[in-house]
C-alpha cells in the first residue's frame, strides 16, 4: 500500500514524501482511512509505529477538504489532547510539516512557560490546536478559547494520561467540545480504566492496534544484567567504554538518579545531559535539542519527562533501574528500533528489582534473554526465573514466569 492509496491530497502527499516516507506503517494502514470516514477509533500503538501521522494526516486530509479552511477562516477545528509538553511540541511539529503545503494553521499551548504568548498566538486563529490538559482549561477559563467548533478530538497517550492524574481533566475537555464530533483515543496499554474511559468518551468506535512489541519495536534486541545495585554505575561505565556506541538514553526512576548518574558520567568525560520534572521546560527543550543535534550522544531521563518524545536515530536505551510499572518499560524500550532500524535495550537488574522483571515478562508474555558475559555478576543463587541468553531453555523445577505468561494472551 502507498500512501496515495490513502486518498490523501497532492499536497499532503507532497509533504509526506518529503519526510522520506515510502510506505504508511501498519497503524496508518489501519487507522487513515476510518479517520477519513468520520469514525471513532481506540488505536493501540506505542509511539515509534508512527500514530502520529496515522490521525494527523486524515485530521489534515479532512480540514483542507472543508470549504472554510479554504477561505483562511481560523477556528479550532481538531484538538489534540497529550500529557506531555516535549509531546505536545512533537505533535505540532509534525503537523506544520505534513501540512506545509496548506494554509491549515497548527498552535500548541502547555504548561510550563508564560501563558500570553499563547493567548496571542490563539487570538490570532488556528485550525489545530495541540495542549496539555491543565492549560487548556486554564486558556478556557480564561474565555480565550472557543471549542464549539470541534470536529476531531484526539486523546494520545491515554493511558499516561491516567498515570499522570488527568483523566478527569480529559472528560471535563471532551464535554466542552461539541457532542457531536470524531473522537480517536491512541494509548500504548489498554487497562481496564482506559477501556472504561473509552466507553464513556467515544462512539461506537473501531479498535486498531499494533502489538506493544511489533513493527518498530520487532528490531529491539532486549538484554537483562544482572548486578548488584552499587555496581550498576561500574556496569554502565564498563558497557560504555567497550560496548555501547551510539545515542542513547539512560533511563532511571528519580530526578536524584538522574543527577547522580549525570556527574558521574561527566566526570568520566562523558557527553551527557539530562530531563526530569525539575528542570524548567527551557532547560528540558535545551537537552533534548542538545540531543538531536549529537552534541550530547547520552541522555538522562526520568519517565514522566522521556515519555513521548521521538529521536529517530536513537541506537540504544539503558534501563538504568528497571521501573516499577511494567508499561513504563515498553515505552522506554519504544524510544529505539523505530522505522525498522535496529536497536538495543539494556535492563540492570538489581536483587530487589526482580519482581518488576516478572511483571515486565508477564506484560511482554516472553522472557528477556540474560546477558552473563559482564564484570559484575549478581550472585548466581538470586537469579530471577529468567532465559538465558545462550541456551534457549527455561530453567527446570523453577515456577517459570515465561511459560505462564505464554498461555495467556496479553495483546
Ligand atoms: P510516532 O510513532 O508518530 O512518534 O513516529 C515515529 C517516527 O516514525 C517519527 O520520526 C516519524 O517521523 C516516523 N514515521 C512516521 N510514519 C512513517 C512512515 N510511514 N515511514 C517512515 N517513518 C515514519
Amino acid at each position: 500500500m502507498t500512501f496515495k492509496d490513502l486518498q490523501l491530497n497532492a499536497k499532503i502527499l507532497k509533504a509526506v514524501s518529503e519526510q522520506n516516507y515510502s510506505t504508511p506503517t501498519p497503524i496508518q494502514e489501519k487507522t487513515i482511512p476510518l479517520v477519513l470516514d468520520g469514525i471513532d477509533v481506540i488505536g493501540c500503538a506505542q509511539t515509534g509505529t508512527g500514530k502520529t501521522a496515522a490521525f494527523a494526516l486524515p485530521i489534515l486530509e479532512r480540514l483542507f477538504n472543508l470549504a472554510d479552511a479554504k477561505k483562511g477562516e481560523k477556528q479550532i477545528k481538531a484538538l489534540i489532547v497529550t500529557p506531555t509538553r516535549e509531546l505536545t511540541i512533537q505533535i505540532e511539529e509534525n503537523f506544520k510539516m505534513y501540512s506545509t503545503y496548506t494554509n491549515l494553521r497548527t498552535a500548541s499551548v502547555y504548561g510550563g512557560i508564560s501563558i500570553e504568548p499563547q493567548i496571542e498566538l490563539l487570538k490570532k486563529g488556528v485550525d489545530i490546536l495541540i495542549a496539555t490538559p491543565g492549560r487548556l482549561l486554564d486558556l478556557h477559563k480564561r474565555d480565550i478559547l472557543n471549542l464549539d467548533y470541534i470536529q476531531t478530538l484526539v486523546l494520545d497517550e491515554a493511558d499516561m494520561m491516567l498515570d499522570m492524574g488527568f483523566i478527569d481533566d480529559v472528560k471535563k475537555i471532551a464535554r466542552l467540545c461539541p457532542p457531536k464530533k470524531q473522537t480517536l483515543l491512541f494509548s500504548a496499554t489498554m487497562p481496564p480504566k482506559i477501556d472504561a474511559l473509552a466507553n464513556e468518551l467515544l462512539t461506537e468506535p473501531e479498535k486498531v492496534s499494533v502489538s506493544v512489541l511489533s513493527s518498530a519495536a520487532k528490531t529491539i534486541s532486549q538484554e537483562l544484567y544482572m548486578v548488584p545495585k552499587p555496581q550498576k554505575i561500574e556496569l554502565c561505565l564498563h558497557l560504555l567504554r567497550n560496548d555501547l556506541r551510539g545515542n542513547m538514553i539512560i533511563f532511571r526512576r528519580t530526578k536524584f538518579g538522574v543527577d547522580k548518574l549525570e556527574e558521574t558520567l561527566l566526570k568520566n568525560k562523558y557527553k551527557v545531559d539530562t530531563i526530569h520534572g525539575d528542570k524548567t521546560q527551557v532547560a528540558r527543550t535545551k537537552a533534548l535539542n542538545k540531543f538531536k543535534n549529537n552534541d550530547v550522544n547520552i541522555l538522562i531521563a526520568t519517565d514522566v519527562a522521556a515519555r513521548g518524545i521521538d529521536i529517530p536515530d536513537l541506537d540504544i536505551v539503558i534501563n538504568f533501574d528497571l521501573p516499577n510499572i511494567p508499561e513504563a518499560y515498553v515505552h522506554r524500550i519504544g524510544r529505539t528500533g523505530r522505522a525498522g532500524k535496529e536497536g538495543r535495550a539494556l535492563s540492570f537488574c538489581s536483587a530487589d528489582e526482580k519482581t518488576y522483571v516478572k511483571e515486565i515478562q508477564q506484560l511482554l508474555g516472553k522472557l528477556i534473554p540474560i546477558e552473563e558475559n559482564h564484570p559484575y555478576p549478581l550472585d548466581p543463587a538470586a537469579k530471577p526465573e529468567v532465559h538465558k541468553k545462550q541456551g534457549s531453555k527455561y530453567k527446570k523445577g523453577r515456577k517459570s514466569v515465561g511459560s505462564k505468561a505464554k498461555k495467556k494472551r496479553w495483546y
